[in-house]
């Protein structure tokens, strides 16, 4: 089910500095449809529980602080090869490793503040699209 979808969040640095809008292009530009898509913020709990696979690691408190800090921009996307082709397309977990042309290369400034989220597989996906967006909001 879904192995055409992914979810992503401009994060908060990126928000911050301007990047919505070419992040965005970026995006449609290599062929994701939006098929959901809300600017809205997080709390400590939304992003406690996003991240909750995380809650061990020695970063966890740092990551749920960002996350909550300010807005952010949520999205579903569509695409064949969804989540494969996001991760490629969003570059290296530390933009030091990423890619040139990889969205996090071009737009994030440290492991921790990575400019976006991509999913790591199909049932993540549809996890964190559900915790997002409610079927009237998917079109
Ligand atoms: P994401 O899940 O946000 O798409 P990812 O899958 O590339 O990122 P994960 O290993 O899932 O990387 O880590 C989740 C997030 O936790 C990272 O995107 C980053 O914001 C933060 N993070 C990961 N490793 C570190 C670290 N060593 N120090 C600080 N923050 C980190
Ligand atoms: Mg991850």
């Amino acid at each position: 089910m879904a192995t055409n979808r992914t979810f992503t969040m401009i994060k908060p640095d990126a928000v911050e500095n301007g990047h919505i809008g070419a992040i965005l292009e970026k995006i449609t530009a290599a062929g994701f449809r939006i098929v959901a898509m809300k600017y809205t913020q997080l709390s400590r709990r939304d992003a406690e529980l996003f991240y909750e696979i995380h809650k061990e690691r020695p970063f966890f408190d740092e990551l749920v602080t960002f996350m909550s800090r300010g807005p952010i921009v949520a999205a579903i996307l569509e695409k064949d090869n969804a989540v494969e082709d996001f991760r490629t397309l969003i570059g290296a977990t530390n933009p030091a490793e990423a890619a040139e042309g990889t969205i996090r290369k071009l737009f994030a400034t440290s492991i921790g503040e990575n400019a976006v989220h991509g999913s790591d597989s199909d049932e993540n996906a549809a996890i964190e699209g559900a915790f997002h967006f409610s079927g009237r909001e998917i079109f």
